[in-house]
């Protein structure tokens, strides 16, 4: 494949490593698909294409992790060959990972999270009998057979899992062009007449008929995926399924708009605060424009990040706030349109006693998963949010995290706009899950919403 494109830096962020680089069907290095692959013959569960990737990767990244995975390696339990379950399987992984201390270490832990099993007795490779290796399904690339089980996997599933071979191709290809894991694409020209976000079925529909591909009616079917034949088209079209994991923030938001302020479609002006912000909100910066294309009596939107994750560049104590304009189109521009964005480290609930704070029209927090992790961070916030003078919209990926939340919420007396339910703007790229309840299970962003009301 492309050997002369430059090599991503696949140290920097671990979760934008391929999927299929843990599975050890890619280079771990330049994520290249390769037939022969050598594995580290220390550790024996990242693969390389060349000497060349493997050097490159052990100065970058792993020979921080190889020592760990190869004693992790020894903790191996003793598995029947007639297998045994995926509760067992992934208590296994727990005990490893927990035994080694290594919870900082995320690359360490997908390594071990996404590490290749028998899809059928959930055995890992070094507990096979005699050296035996496991068979990789040749459709999705994701599921692997141990040489004692079945061969095949349920075609529906396999089909959802080809999406990310396919996903990790397109994310490989944009690191090498442009240096970026995503890619925004949104209505390309503001609308004259408003039409309600809440009027379209799904993404194929908002695409078709509100945004600007209308070209593509035909073309693709509502699952986003190209009927045709032209290569350039298909790609085109893998792109926007693909972008759809970035953009669902702002049609989530702008659904939540519509059903929290009554004159959405003649409001001049939002106020917007993003709370617990991190890299999936600060990488759909740019898709923020959305917002003006979808609203057109919109003239000014103000945006301010909050959260402990707002990154150390942007560092502010309560004397000073960072603050820039974001670049609109050049339709927007001319009509004197703006988003200004500005950004605040440290916990929400601090934020409203500073001098910056002003009231939102709406505030958002995209899988804070506030009811599992952080606890102690959220727990003043999401009190305080729980009473606040504005709506709060709230998402989270997966269904024991909103029943965790509802719990909360409950306890602390909050009402809703919107009930808990499945997000029509969830993006459309599944991932893979690391800690599923079952092998192969997918996740997407902000697949559950809700909004809790103000006060
Ligand atoms: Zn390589
Ligand atoms: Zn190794
Ligand atoms: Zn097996
Ligand atoms: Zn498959
Ligand atoms: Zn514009």
């Amino acid at each position: 494949m492309a050997s002369e494109d430059p090599i991503p830096d696949s140290g920097s962020d671990p979760y934008q490593t391929p999927t299929l680089a843990f599975k050890q069907t890619l280079c771990f290095s330049c994520w290249d698909i390769s037939s022969n692959l050598s594995r580290c013959i220390a550790c024996k569960r990242v693969s390389y294409c060349s000497k060349k990737c493997q050097k490159q990767d052990w100065n970058r990244n792993h020979k921080k992790i190889c020592k760990k995975l190869i004693a992790l390696n020894k903790r191996k339990e003793y598995v029947s060959p007639f297998g045994r379950h995926w509760g067992d399987y992934y208590e296994e992984q727990a005990l490893l990972l927990h035994c080694t201390h290594v919870k900082e270490i995320i690359k360490l832990i997908l390594a071990v999270s996404y590490e290749p099993y028998c899809y059928h007795c959930y055995r890992r490779e070094s507990q096979l009998e005699d050296g035996a290796r496991l068979n990789v399904c040749q459709y999705c690339l994701l599921t692997l057979f141990c040489p004692s089980c079945q061969q095949t996997h349920p075609s529906a599933e396999c089909a959802t899992l080809q999406n990310i071979a396919t996903d990790d191709k397109i994310m490989v290809d944009l690191r090498r062009r442009t240096g970026k894991s995503s890619t925004i694409s949104f209505t390309k020209f503001p609308r004259k007449q408003h039409v309600p976000l809440s009027s379209a079925t799904d993404w194929y529909d908002y695409y078709t008929r509100l945004s600007d591909m209308g070209g593509f009616r035909s073309k693709m079917n509502r699952d986003l995926k190209y009927q045709a034949n032209d290569p350039k088209e298909r790609e085109f079209v893998e792109y926007i399924r693909y972008g759809t994991n970035t953009t669902t923030i702002q049609l989530t938001l702008i659904a939540a708009l519509e059903a929290t302020i009554p004159d959405i479609s003649t409001r001049g002006s939002i106020n917007l605060h993003i709370i617990g912000a991190a890299g999936a909100e600060f990488s759909s910066v740019p898709a923020f424009e959305e917002l003006l294309h979808l609203l057109p009596s919109l003239t000014a939107l103000q945006i301010s990040f909050v959260g402990l994750d707002v990154s150390e560049d942007l560092k502010d104590d309560t004397e000073t706030q960072k603050s820039h304009t974001l670049q609109c189109c050049t339709t927007c521009t001319k009509m004197g349109r703006s988003i200004s964005i500005t950004t605040w480290r440290g916990p929400y609930h601090a934020y409203v006693d500073t001098k910056f704070y002003k009231t939102p029209d709406l505030a958002a927090a995209f899988h804070s998963g506030f009811s599992v992790e952080q606890q102690a961070e959220w727990g003043p916030t999401i009190k305080y949010l729980a009473l606040a003078p504005h709506p709060t919209l709230f998402t989270a990926a997966r269904y024991f995290e909103i029943q965790g939340e509802m719990g909360v919420w409950k306890n602390l007396g909050a009402e809703f706009v919107k009930n808990a339910e499945v997000n029509k703007w969830k993006g459309m790229s599944p991932s893979l899950s690391v800690c599923g309840d079952k092998p192969n299970e997918v996740t997407y962003p902000n697949y559950w919403w809700y909004i809790v009301k103000q006060r």
